[in-house]
């Protein structure tokens, strides 16, 4: 019985890890490695495990770095069950359509400049109809459900507290006569996020892998995103300002929507109109409408109480791009919430162009921008950013909420740790100094003894 942390280990991006018990294997994610572009390729291209002698497969959430590489699985051959919940059977669809989406434009993007210089043509890592064949293998299961993807190997999905649908996974491993339980938090959310249920614990672990994104820093309390939303929109609202709210069209649109809810019921903010504008996040949203038994309890009750509250009259769905302009022209008071890829591409944009320069703006950060991103030049509070090309002074007010993050700080994977009280820790999915500062904080209140794996190690049980 052994783990073998494959991808996703020193590092947030690409997370996989190999599970074999009794002579069968099972991978536990299969995600995108996002980064430069040559890197991303060669890590992407080689599957650290054939696909042949995969059993099965079991998906932990709709997240790009955990699904993003499920369609190079397929068009490599592999033609067994993707076991997943069934909310993250509904979101993978839409993101794994997108994601072959952006890969075929590279391509093609690619493709011009190997033409122009007479280099042979790249094909793109995985096409639409490889995201097909992939989708084609789902299986969706229930929280509290067991499943035996291979004989030897049973698996419980749990609630990850993470986004929609994200599962914590317990193996319970079994090869002769033997047995070993391996809880894998990976990702782990946190507790009082809007919509879904906060983290569940897991029990009796011989191992737990665990994440370790922000291993080394806190956030702010996550109950405090709706007031300081709500106090930035008001603010803006009495300049006579739009406000601009760049964000991941997963999750982080929809609890924008329940938050606006919350405050425009509650007669906190002034209702005003909300343009979500962005044809993949309106496509998850609706998603999220048909699965409201993931919801907790307060989004039940509001839900129960107004009807509606991802997709009340005073939100408006842009799809087209039609649309988006006449968003962009208006002069009204309202709320635009547009696709993040840290500013840099996108109906983000054309809104960031036209709004900018006025000081009665807000553009409020409530996801991570990184380095070298018209985002991040936000966040710093630049004095003047380049949008298509043209310098602009910025005028606007760039706010940035530290409320709003889907993953469990230091204090969180702590507590996570001393709940479940496992045997063994490895942590992974974590840049190299952040996981250090973790093990030691863990070592330093004695828990378990913690391991640092490196990737393709193996682990034995
Ligand atoms: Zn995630």
């Amino acid at each position: 019985m052994r783990i073998q942390f494959l991808g996703g280990v020193e590092t947030v991006t690409g997370s996989q890890h190999l599970v074999e018990a009794g002579g069968r294997r099972v991978l536990r994610d299969c995600g995108l490695f996002q980064g430069k572009r040559d890197e991303a390729r060669a890590i992407n291209t080689r599957l650290s495990c054939p696909p042949a002698a995969l059993d099965a497969v079991v998906l932990s959430h709709a997240h790009i770095d955990h699904c993003g590489n499920l369609p190079s699985l397929a068009r490599a051959g592999y033609a067994g069950p993707i076991h997943a919940t069934t909310a993250t059977v509904a979101l993978a669809g839409v993101m794994l359509r997108d994601a072959a989406r952006i890969q075929e434009q590279d391509a093609a993007y690619l493709n011009q400049k190997a033409n122009r210089q007479g280099l042979p043509a790249v094909a793109p890592l995985y096409t639409a109809a490889d995201a097909e064949a992939a989708l084609k293998l789902f299986q969706g299961h229930r929280y509290g459900d067991t499943i035996e993807p291979a004989p030897g190997i049973r698996v419980l999905f749990q609630d990850a507290g993470h986004i929609l649908g994200a599962a914590v996974n317990v193996f319970e491993l079994a090869e002769d006569g033997r047995q070993a339980r391996v809880g894998f938090a990976v990702d782990l959310g946190r507790k009082d996020l809007p919509i879904i249920r906060d983290p569940e614990s897991m029990r009796d672990l011989d191992l737990l892998v665990l994440e370790s994104t922000y291993g080394d820093r806190l956030h702010d309390e996550a109950t405090r995103a709706e007031d300081e939303l709500g106090t930035a929109i008001n603010r803006t609202l009495a300049r006579g300002g739009k406000v601009l709210i760049p964000s991941f069209a997963l999750e982080r649109a929809q609890e924008l929507l329940y938050h606006l809810a919350n405050l425009f019921s509650s007669g906190r903010v002034r209702q005003v109109p909300v343009y979500l504008d962005s044809p993949m996040a309106v496509e998850l949203t609706q998603i999220f409408g048909r699965h409201s038994d993931y919801f907790d309890a307060e989004t039940q009750a509001l839900l129960a109480q107004l009807g509606s509250i991802l997709r009340p009259d005073w939100v408006h769905f842009s799809s087209t791009v039609e649309e988006s302009k006449k968003i962009t022209a208006s002069d009204e008071p309202c709320v635009i919430i547009a696709p993040n890829g840290m500013c840099e591409h996108g109906r983000i944009l054309h809104h960031l162009k036209h709004g900018v320069g006025n000081p009665a703006n807000t553009i409020l950060i409530v996801g991570f921008q990184a380095a070298n991103t018209l985002g991040r030049r936000l966040v710093e509070r630049a004095p003047r950013v380049k949008i298509f090309g043209d310098e602009f002074v910025r005028r606007a007010e760039v706010l940035t909420l530290n409320a709003f993050s889907a993953h469990a700080d230091r204090n969180d994977l702590l507590a996570y740790v001393r709940q479940v009280q496992p045997r063994r820790i490895a942590l992974v999915h974590g840049e190299p100094k952040i996981r250090a500062a973790l093990a030691q904080a863990l070592r330093a209140m004695q828990s378990a003894p913690v391991l640092e794996p490196q990737t393709g190690e193996v682990v034995e049980l």
